[in-house]
């Protein structure tokens, strides 16, 4: 899972984040820098201490009432 949102506001494609990622996690797709869900996020947040826009906001996501196999 990957966590982390790139505003596309502030974004000025640099790719200095996409080359600084060691899973692959950001990626460019149809114009635009963005988060690869399928990639292997290591939570390094190296992505979002080298952005110098400050694009890049790392997050926690807290998973509520997550069904156990069986119930
Ligand atoms: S480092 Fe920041 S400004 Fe540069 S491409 Fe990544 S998100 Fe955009
Ligand atoms: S937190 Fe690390 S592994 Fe995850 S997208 Fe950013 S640089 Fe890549």
């Amino acid at each position: 899972m990957i966590n982390i949102e790139i505003n596309q506001n502030l974004c000025d494609h640099c790719n200095l984040c996409i080359a600084s990622c060691p899973s692959g996690g950001i990626i460019v797709s149809n114009g635009k820098v963005v988060a690869d869900a399928s990639a292997d996020c290591r939570d390094c947040r190296t992505c979002e201490s080298i952005c110098g826009r400050n694009a890049i906001n790392w997050y926690y996501e807290i998973v509520l009432n997550k069904p156990v196999p069986g119930d």
